[in-house]
């Protein structure tokens, strides 16, 4: 059969399971979970892959899963692709579907990734198309990619449980990229009129931080002199921090953003335990590094203006990302396909970040935005406006993208994986960020 039927089945058998894969998605939507414990989020992907009647590996970097389905032409060595879902949300509590006990909402629309992640899996499994590829599929469900609590995470760390704070980290460290050639996922992106996808572009890389200031607690009006004020400390700390803002290039969009977890214990007692978190962002590694050096310079300042000790905790974040140009361009022909060619805009540079980033250092991986959304992301407004384009029409771009590369002995899978200059080696990238951080201090 010719890719443009394979492609006409998959999608139909898409269309045709529409109310389940937009109910998986919209369900997801209503439970959201933090990274490394999307455990009843991983029980629905779990029934869906069984329900496909793929093979599936769980409880991998704790809380992730992967399902395997071979090309029926696959021949040994064959290409694979992997199609990723993320299985995290955020804290908004304001946020309509919030969990009550834990604030946590899908404010960055994950669960869409997850439901167009089954819909490609649906339409290649149940249109027949996957006996036709010369290459393998696996989906990925993955847990953390939002970088946030980051003290718990740390401590999940020292614990050995895990080693890097974001999931598709963990993948890699745990062996479970090594036998993937190419990595597909689509993010949701705000509705602008003429672009519903935008493709390509870059995003920021960072590290993250931890940072504690140590005082001495005293009564708070009683003695303060006897004490040593921790959140003064802090509050100096990024006053320094704010006084060097414009010494960052704009063209390295650098993003310092610290937060206070901690302030203190109890209002009548000097704080002697005050916390923050921060990410240090940045459009290159040596960008995000000199940052970095003036980020704990200022640091170390508030701690040695109020006489108080200052502990900095620096952890692996994410590579800054780079999309692959050919591989765009296989997505860019699927998605005209679906929205029409002047729905498709080029994306720039974007200062957020994405545990991708690491991925598409290793291999070819693109990360197309779909424009579904109405309200700011990580807010309390974020809603999911278009979620036939959302849900479905990513997973058509993406089946057709598969059956592209993959059909006719996986030719232009091939090619795309040839194509590709891979700034490390797989060995070489897991060792990286040890090397980093240990230079940056
Ligand atoms: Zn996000
Ligand atoms: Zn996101």
């Amino acid at each position: 059969m010719d890719r443009q039927s394979l492609k006409a089945r998959a999608c139909a058998a898409i269309d045709a399971a529409g109310d389940e894969i937009i109910g998986l998605g919209e369900r997801i939507f209503a439970q959201p979970e933090l990274g490394f414990k999307e455990e009843r989020t991983a029980g629905l992907v779990a029934d869906a892959f069984a329900g496909l009647g793929l093979p599936y590996r769980s409880g991998l970097a704790l809380t992730g899963l992967r399902a395997d389905l071979a090309g029926g032409g696959a021949a040994a060595g064959a290409p694979r692709l992997a199609i990723l879902g993320e299985l995290d949300s955020l804290v908004c509590p304001g946020h309509p579907y919030a969990d009550p006990v834990t604030g946590a909402a899908h404010s960055c629309g994950h669960n869409a990734q997850v439901a167009a992640m089954i819909g490609v899996a649906t339409g290649l499994v149940r249109s027949g198309a996957a006996a036709a590829l010369g290459g393998g599929v696996a989906f990925l469900a993955v847990p953390a990619e939002e970088y946030v609590e980051i003290e718990y995470r740390e401590r999940l760390r020292r614990e050995g449980r895990i080693r890097f704070l974001g999931g598709k980290q963990e993948f890699a460290r745990l062996g479970l990229l090594d036998d993937i050639d190419l990595a597909m996922m689509c993010h949701l992106g705000n509705r602008a009129p003429g672009a519903k996808v935008a493709l390509g572009g870059s995003c920021n890389g960072f590290i993250g931080k931890l940072v504690r200031f140590r005082g001495r607690e005293a009564h708070a009006a009683g003695a303060p002199e006897a004490g040593v004020n921790a959140l003064a400390a802090a509050q100096v700390a990024l006053a320094a921090l704010n006084a060097q803002r414009d010494t960052f290039r704009d063209e390295d969009h650098v993003r310092v953003h610290p937060i206070i977890t901690k302030g203190g214990d109890l209002v009548n007692i000097v704080p002697a335990d005050v916390r923050m978190e921060t990410y240090v962002r940045a459009r290159t590694v040596e960008a995000i590094m000199d940052a970095n050096v003036k980020v704990n310079r200022a640091m170390r300042a508030g701690a040695m203006a109020l006489g108080a000790e200052v502990e900095i905790v620096e952890l692996p974040g994410y590579l800054p990302q780079i999309q692959d140009a050919a591989f765009s361009e296989v997505f860019r022909r699927n998605a005209a396909a679906v929205v029409g060619e002047g729905e498709i805009a080029r994306a720039g540079h974007a200062s957020h970040s994405g545990d991708l980033g690491d991925v598409t250092h290793i291999m070819p991986a693109i990360q197309p935005s779909i424009g579904a959304v109405d309200g700011a992301f990580h807010s309390k407004d974020f809603r999911i406006v278009d979620k036939e384009l959302a849900y479905l029409g990513a997973a058509k771009m993406m089946a057709m993208t598969a059956i592209d590369l993959l059909a006719d002995g996986a030719e232009a899978a091939r090619s795309v994986v040839a194509g590709f200059r891979p700034p490390f080696t797989r060995a070489g990238y897991l060792a990286f960020w040890d090397g980093l951080l240990q230079g940056g201090q």
